[in-house]
Formats: C-alpha cells, sequence, structure tokens
C-alpha cells in the first residue's frame, strides 16, 4: 500500500497550518496538534509502505530550509518518498536542480492556491524545464477542489501549460476536482498525466461528487489513479478516503492498481 499524497512540515509551521486550516476553513481536523514524527508512525500502523510527503511554500526564501528539512527526515524514516517545493521568486532552477540532484528527491510539488500563482506563470517555466530534464515528476495542486480561495486554479491554467510542456510528467492532485472530466480528457492525449484521490472524502469538499461518479472514473483511469490521503489536512480521518474507495467495489485487479501499481510505475519505483 502507497500513500502518494501526504503532507508533513516542520513542528512551528506545521501548528501554524493547522491554525489556518482552524480559522480559515472551520474544519475539524482530527490530526491538529500532531507533529511530521506521530503522522509517520500513524502511517506506518496504518499498513503503508511509502508514503509520498510533499512540501509546499507560501513565500518567497523558505524552500531550502522545507527541503533540508525533508531530506533530514527521509534518513530516519525511508518510508518516505520526498518531494520538494520551491517558490517561484527564488531562485526556481537552482532550488528544484538542488532537489533533483544533490537531495535526490523523487518530484517536486506546485501549489498554485496557497503560492497564489497561476500555473502557467512564466516564473515556473524553469521548475518545469528542469524537472522534465531530470524525467521525475510534478504534483501539483491545481484544480478548483477543495475550495478555490484564489482564483488563481483551474483547469484552464493547466491546459495552457501542457500545451507548451507536453512532455512534463503530472500527478494532480484531487482527481482534478470541480474540473475531472476536463482534466481527464485531455490526460487521454497526455501519456505522463495521473491523477490522485487526495482529500476526497465528501466533508472536505464543496461540491459532492456521487459514489457512482467516482466508481465510473476510477474505472475508465484505472492506470492513472494513484491512492492519496492528504493527511493531515483533512477535514475528517485519512481512513475516510480509503473507505470511501474501498466501498465502491472495484475489482481487485483495479484496487490493486490504486493503491500500488500505479504509483510503482509511475514513479518508477
Ligand atoms: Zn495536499
Amino acid at each position: 500500500m502507497i500513500d502518494a499524497h501526504m503532507h508533513a512540515f516542520p513542528e512551528r509551521l506545521m501548528s501554524a497550518i493547522y491554525k489556518w486550516f482552524q480559522n480559515n476553513r472551520e474544519w475539524d481536523i482530527p490530526y491538529h496538534g500532531w507533529n511530521a514524527d506521530r503522522l509517520f508512525d500513524y502511517q506506518n500502523e496504518q499498513g503503508y509502505d511509502r508514503y509520498f510527503v510533499l512540501l509546499y511554500v507560501h513565500k518567497s526564501g523558505m524552500a531550502k530550509d522545507l527541503n533540508d528539512w525533508l531530506a533530514a527526515m527521509v534518513k530516519q524514516t525511508p518510508k518516505i518518498v520526498p518531494v520538494g517545493c520551491v517558490h517561484h521568486e527564488d531562485d526556481v532552477e537552482g532550488e528544484t536542480e538542488r532537489c533533483l540532484g544533490d537531495l535526490g528527491f523523487a518530484g517536486m510539488k506546485l501549489h498554485c492556491a496557497v503560492q497564489n500563482i497561476t500555473m502557467d506563470d512564466k516564473r515556473l517555466d524553469p521548475l518545469y524545464k528542469t524537472l522534465i530534464r531530470y524525467n521525475r515528476p510534478l504534483v501539483v495542486h491545481a484544480g478548483t477542489a477543495p475550495v478555490d480561495y484564489t482564483g488563481k486554479v483551474g483547469f484552464a491554467y493547466f491546459a495552457r501549460t501542457m500545451d507548451r510542456f507536453p512532455e512534463l510528467r503530472v500527478q494532480v492532485a484531487h482527481l482534478g476536482l470541480y474540473e475531472s472530466e476536463q482534466f481527464f480528457q485531455l490526460a487521454e492525449q497526455l501519456p505522463g498525466v495521473v491523477f490522485d484521490t487526495a482529500a476526497i472524502n465528501p466533508a472536505s469538499l464543496e461540491e459532492s461528487v456521487s459514489q457512482e461518479q467516482l466508481k465510473d472514473w476510477i474505472t475508465r483511469y484505472s492506470d492513472r489513479i494513484l491512492f492519496g490521503s492528504d493527511l493531515p489536512f483533512l477535514n475528517g480521518w485519512a481512513t475516510d478516503v480509503r473507505s470511501l474507495i474501498d466501498g465502491l467495489n472495484l475489482e481487485d485487479a483495479v484496487l490493486q492498481k490504486v493503491y500500488a501499481e500505479n504509483a510503482r510505475q509511475f514513479w518508477n519505483m
């Protein structure tokens, strides 16, 4: 079992993010206050062989320390698959290069809402070009789910970016909600685009997705969908996401792909 989408940060930043969710989202995060080590123990108890830790930055000058912190975490917790961050006002090429080269990260994460930047902003070109050069994936929060509070996310920005960088390998978070059909259709022309299920528990979403719809998407794109929980930033338990998928009566072969094989294949594990 692989969780292809979770978050962890140094303790002070982690506390600040929990508070942000409490003040801005009124979410009831059951993991509120849990630090990175506690989250990793929890993932081990849940039976994950590997878990992708995705960083992100909201202001310039922070990425380097965060990436160094994650590199140190990997040494003590080898089940972590590290996915680094870079801020568009920093040396994008230099920090991406350092993450993929010296630090040996699996890929990079871009959070368009937190960073308050559209995906097609030219300042991100060095991020995409460096990822392509290393043939490593980007995990992107490009869609409008769970909540679009910046107006900087959405399918149109993603499509424009992929038009310029069609060879970029991308894991689109949250199944591309709330414009999933458009994301999936474009992905049919782009073999390097996959999706994760992070935070698709109903309590975290503003627009509901029916079980029939979810089952249809996962069946149709069974080679392209990776399980991700979004631990710990969820309105509810990470296990709710798993229960939702388990409750869809999918074939075992499909579940096997979603819970492990697709991640192994896409991330060359
Ligand atoms: Zn996330």
